[in-house]
């Protein structure tokens, strides 16, 4: 496994991350036991770093990491949790929200200490409020030595430049972009210049687009287009038909990134982490990724985006 340094920060990152989304069921059901057994893996194979949020399952992801963590010492892995969303449709980015919401978190987790909170999709709240209130109020977290850096999420990259141009610097420590650099999407690395001007560690999650490019496709709940469902498929028939897993190239073309300090992957399943880890090791094949791509080409950065109509990027949705 490669470890890249996450931005300022002092935290060197595995290239591939574990991101603990499927662990609250996101995907589907999922066997506690079995999804412990998938964080071991991770750690036991090198991963270093591990994402999750209370609103991941309405809490149970925290609570199924947890119970894995207990078994795993403190110094083998970062963690990062989030704040600020806390159901589909319940966001509260208070002061006193997010700064509950980290006791809350820690207990869940079997820690005292959150290596990276992040503010989640801050697409649905008002900059404004992330600025003035959420931000200030987990600089005293930092501050307090209750957590070590400060993130914040969100699906339309615009909403990274509409907080970071009004905050100082050193407020915000990383970036965390989701489904925006993947086989169909490269929106997030045409901002890394922008991103490394303002000193923030980039952490990109999504590889297969939540299911996107993968063979069973997306969960019911996800926001692609048909359009993109069905170029997406002939990318995924395209691999299979020269024997290769779409999820190794989604994976190797999200890790060969150098200026993306870590890519988080989700599942619950021991065999694909490990899997992961290991297409992660391997050079990617660039003959079947131009044919891919090729394929894909007419749904290049036509992604769904959803938020507050002032944070979202101009895209042009796939039909
Ligand atoms: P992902 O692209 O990692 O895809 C997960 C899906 O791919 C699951 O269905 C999983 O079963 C499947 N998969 C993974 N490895 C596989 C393999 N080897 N073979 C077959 N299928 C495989 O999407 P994700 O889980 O949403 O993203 C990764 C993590 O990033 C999340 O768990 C979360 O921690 C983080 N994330 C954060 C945000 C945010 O902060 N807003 C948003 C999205 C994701």
């Amino acid at each position: 496994m490669k470890y890249r340094r996450l931005g300022q920060t002092n935290l060197d990152v595995s290239v591939l991350s574990y991101g603990a989304s499927p662990l609250g069921g996101v995907f589907g059901n999922v066997n506690e036991d079995v999804g412990i057994r998938t964080v071991h893996t991770a750690v036991d194979h090198g991963i270093n770093f591990i994402d999750v949020s209370p609103y991941y399952g309405d809490t149970k992801a925290e609570t199924v990491l947890g119970k894995a963590l207990q078994g795993i010492a403190r110094d083998r892995y970062f963690l990062a949790t989030k704040c600020g969303q806390y159901g589909q449709e319940e966001f509260d980015f208070s002061a006193a929200r997010v700064t509950r919401s980290l006791d809350e978190s820690c207990a869940r987790l079997g820690v005292d200490y959150i290596d990276v909170l992040q503010c989640h999709d801050i697409e649905f709240a008002e900059a404004d409020q992330i600025v003035n209130e959420t931000l200030p109020a987990l600089v005293k977290l930092r501050e307090a030595g209750r957590i070590g850096y400060i993130g914040i999420t969100g699906l339309p990259v615009k909403v990274f430049s509409n907080v970071l141009d009004q905050v100082g610097p050193g407020i915000v420590d990383t970036v965390l972009s989701f489904c925006r650099y993947e086989l169909n999407d490269s929106a997030l690395a045409d901002m890394i210049p922008y991103l490394q001007s303002k000193n923030v560690g980039i952490i990109n999650a999504s590889p297969t687009g939540m299911g996107l490019l993968t063979p069973r496709g997306v969960p019911d709940w996800h926001l692609a287009t048909p359009t993109m469902c069905e170029v997406a498929k002939k990318a995924v028939d395209f691999c299979t038909t020269e024997g290769v897993d779409i999820v190794k190239l989604a994976v190797q073309y999200c890790v060969a990134h150098p200026d993306i300090a870590t890519t988080l992957v989700g599942t619950s399943k021991p065999q694909n982490i490990e899997a992961n880890i290991r297409y992660a090791e391997e050079p990617i094949d660039q003959e079947l990724l131009s044919k891919v791509l090729e394929i894909l080409e007419p749904i290049h950065n036509h992604n769904f985006t959803r938020g507050l109509p002032a944070n979202l990027d101009e895209l042009i949705p796939a039909s």
